[in-house]
């Protein structure tokens, strides 16, 4: 069944549902609790439908600050037993404060670069914490969560200080050896196949980390690679089926490249507008149950394409993942 109708109301319902699921204060034990508060807080920004109340949004915000850690970053839950810094955390932690307004002077960036190059491993990848035993979580994801959040810490720095605490030549040679045969990124180097996520991920640390220059070897491949990826929305490999995610992670590492041109508008809006629920929210594909988190890429995906003012979403700079006004509020140097 076609749901062309854009269910505005329903969707800001579900995300509203999923965040009223959330403790607003010291009872998380669940590193996921700062993540999925970050899919329901950018879906409902992107709506236009993010108004907490005073209390909501001031106790969301001691929350999140709670967790900053004294030796660096954010912890996923206030109930470790000290709370210590965790990578992707960290990232959503800084995504949920801009959202909900909060001003950048309790960051303390100083420690963040500590706890960032604490976290880089001699390849230049980086490990969800500086005491992760092994480099088995070391992935493109890290280092795309370890990226962004070095360039907040390196907001208001100029010149050399802007090193975001690691060593970024590292990082970006560690993400330049994760493109495999294909054209494509894998999760680290050596893993044959590649994936829409993990390239998205490469891309865009890539592009933050000033290394996509153009016209690149690099860039052409994986230019290649992903626009072979849709088949009407976009799969995440090749003989997969599409799925609403990989709309935003293969249509954000294309604008990334600078070639969103290459997205077929019209196939790829229908079946993003068809795998809403009719509860709200979106599943991976019509028929499925809505989530969080594919209900907020299908809404950054839905902002890329041409539908985005008659949807009445707000803009997306796909590089940040974030709406250009949080960019900037993540990034606006405190006096
Ligand atoms: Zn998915």
């Amino acid at each position: 069944m076609s749901q062309s109708t854009f269910k505005r109301k329903a969707h800001k319902g579900f995300f509203t549902r999923c965040l009223q699921a959330l403790p607003s204060s010291a009872e998380a034990h669940d590193a996921n609790r700062i993540t999925i508060a970050f899919f329901c807080l950018g879906g409902l920004y992107l709506l236009g439908e993010l108004s907490p109340s005073d209390k909501d949004r001031q106790d969301w915000t001691e929350w999140i600050w709670s967790l900053q850690s004294p030796e660096g970053g954010f912890a996923g839950s206030p109930h470790a037993p000290k709370v210590q810094g965790h990578l992707p955390s960290t990232y959503t932690a800084l995504c949920c404060l801009a959202l909900l307004g909060s001003p950048m002077d309790r960051l303390d960036k100083p420690a963040l670069r500590r706890f960032l190059k604490s976290c880089q491993a001699e390849d230049g990848s980086f490990a969800p914490t500086p005491d992760t035993e092994g480099m088995f979580q070391n992935d493109a994801r890290m280092s795309y969560c370890a990226v962004v959040c070095g360039t907040v810490a390196d907001s208001g720095t100029e010149g050399e200080g802007r090193t975001g605490g690691f060593n970024k030549q590292k990082a970006a040679e560690y993400l330049r050896r994760c493109q495999t045969w294909e054209g494509g990124f894998a999760s680290r180097p050596g893993v044959v196949e590649a994936q829409g996520g993990m390239t998205y991920c490469a891309l865009s640390s890539l592009a933050l980390l000033g290394e996509l220059k153009g016209n690149t070897e690099l860039e052409e491949e994986a230019t290649r690679w992903l626009s072979q990826r849709q088949i009407g929305g976009f799969q995440g490999r090749p003989g997969k089926l599409e799925d609403v995610c990989y709309s935003f992670w293969c249509g954000g590492a294309l604008a990334a490249l600078g070639h969103s041109d290459l997205v077929n508008e019209e196939p790829n809006t229908a079946f993003l507008l068809n795998s809403q629920s009719p509860l709200g929210g979106f599943g991976k594909a019509p028929e499925d149950y809505p989530d969080p988190f594919h209900s907020y890429l299908a809404l950054t995906a839905l902002a890329m394409t041409p539908a985005r003012e008659q949807l009445g979403l707000a803009e997306i700079d796909p590089v940040w993942n974030l709406a250009p006004e949080m960019r900037d509020r993540l990034l606006k140097p405190v006096p």
